[in-house]
Order: C-alpha cells, then sequence, then structure tokens
C-alpha cells in the first residue's frame, strides 16, 4: 500500500471580512508545522488578501466552487482558470450546501471536477448522503452514484489527480459526527470502488473525511486506515482548533 500524505482543509464558507480572514491565515500560516498539507478555502472575494499573506508559508490556498465555464457570458460566475491567478491549488466542488442550497446535480458537479482539472487544479470532491439515505440503507448506492458521475465524464483518469472527501450530510454543522467505523465503512467502500478500475489509483487516492471533526474527536477519526485527513467547516476559523486538528492529523 502507498503512504498517503494526509492533508487537512478548512472550508470558511460565507464568513468574515478582508481584515478577519487575512488575520486568519496568518494564524494558521504561523502555527502550521508542514507535517501534513494544509490548505484554506476562504470565500472568493477574499483569495486575493489571503494569497499575498500567506506567500512562502507553506499552505496551499483553495476555493470553495467554482464554475464549469472556461469563458463566456456566464455572468457572476468564477472561472477555474481566474483561480490559479491566486496560487490556488485546489477548488472544492460538490459541497452538500451547494447540491442541496444550488441544486447542484451531480453531473454538474462532475463537469466542474473536470474544468478544474483542465485548469491545472486539483478538485475536493464531495459525496455524502443525507440522514434519510442512510436510514434507508442507501449509503452505497448514492455516494457511488456521485463518483460514477465523474467516472462517466472523466472515466478512472479523472481519480489521478483529484482528492475525495466524505461529508455525510447529516453530520455537516451538526454536531453529530459520524463514528469513526462508520466513517472508515464508508472510505473502504469509495476505496474499494476506486480500486476495481485502476488499484495504484485507489492506493493514491486521499480521501477526506468531513462532518463536525473537533478537536477532540480528530484523532480517532484520523486513525481510521482509508481516513487520509479532513475537510474542516466550523472549527476551521478558530485558528487554534484547526491547529490542534492540523496536528491531530499527523
Ligand atoms: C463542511 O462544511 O464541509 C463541514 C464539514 O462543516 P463542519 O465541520 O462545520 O461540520
Amino acid at each position: 500500500m502507498t503512504s498517503r500524505r494526509r492533508m487537512v482543509a478548512g472550508n470558511w464558507k460565507l464568513n468574515g471580512n478582508r481584515e478577519a480572514s487575512v488575520a486568519l491565515a496568518n494564524s494558521v500560516a504561523k502555527g502550521h508545522n508542514g507535517e501534513v498539507d494544509v490548505l484554506i478555502c476562504p470565500g472568493f472575494a477574499h483569495l486575493a488578501d489571503v494569497s499575498s499573506a500567506i506567500k512562502g508559508s507553506g499552505l496551499l490556498l483553495g476555493a470553495q466552487n467554482c464554475s464549469a465555464f472556461e469563458s463566456g457570458a456566464y455572468t457572476g460566475e468564477v472561472a477555474p482558470g481566474m483561480l490559479v491567478e491566486f496560487a490556488c491549488t485546489h477548488v472544492i466542488v460538490g459541497h452538500s450546501e451547494r447540491r442541496q442550497l444550488f441544486a447542484e446535480s451531480s453531473e454538474l458537479v462532475a463537469s466542474k471536477a473536470i474544468a478544474v482539472q483542465k485548469a491545472g487544479l486539483c478538485p475536493i470532491l464531495c459525496v455524502g448522503e443525507t440522514l434519510e439515505e442512510r436510514e434507508s440503507d442507501q449509503v452505497e448506492a448514492i455516494i457511488g452514484a456521485q463518483l460514477d458521475a465523474l467516472l462517466d465524464v472523466g472515466g478512472i483518469e479523472a481519480f489521478h489527480n483529484a482528492v475525495v472527501a466524505y461529508e455525510p450530510v447529516w453530520a455537516i454543522g451538526t454536531g453529530k459526527t459520524a463514528s469513526p467505523e462508520q466513517a472508515q465503512d464508508v472510505h473502504a467502500m469509495i476505496r474499494a470502488k476506486i480500486g476495481k478500475l485502476d488499484s495504484a489509483c485507489s492506493d493514491k487516492l486521499r480521501i477526506l473525511y468531513g462532518g463536525s471533526v473537533k478537536p477532540d474527536n480528530a484523532a480517532t477519526l484520523f486513525s481510521q486506515t482509508d481516513i487520509d485527513g479532513g475537510l474542516i467547516g466550523g472549527a476551521s476559523l478558530k485558528a487554534d482548533d484547526f491547529l490542534a486538528i492540523c496536528h491531530a492529523t499527523a
């Protein structure tokens, strides 16, 4: 088995102003020790300031969303190529808030992932089931279909330069974390599905867990075989908590 470098990504969502984002970025830059890949994802409007603030710090910068289009008459969209100009390396696609609140289909999410890769960036593909889907035993089918949407348009190659984030919808921002066993089961299922098509790709694929990760539950979650780090929402807005999670991941 390949050893996978661990990663912790902070999804800052729609929070803060320029000054607060730069202050948060500076605190994370000062406190991280390079043991894991640390990615921060501020809002679009703060990318320029945060990008300058973290230059040379070793922190990675990402966006929370992007357009599936490269250019053209698409008012209000942000193309992946534009994100390259801010030194972004990653883009979150298919976060459950995008899927649920903005009606993004798995097909649209897949086309965004491909557009991100075409721009030379790495997509973080979020997948996850609702509570109702879990309770009706549909976890494998739902997550399988979310992965299939990208396999359909990009083939297994689309997973060569991608990160997958398993984020059970019922655990995001709710304080209810998946148990380490529940999360490990789904991560193993994702890896096995990719492994059936390309075992080297699946060995290298980083699969992050997201959903109410906090400093006190991070180490147990991240000690599971197939969990390679986390996608952190609420706790990424406090530098001390986020850094404690990063340290727990190493
Ligand atoms: C998220 O928004 O991706 C997330 C995991 O949020 P939280 O950590 O707050 O549950």
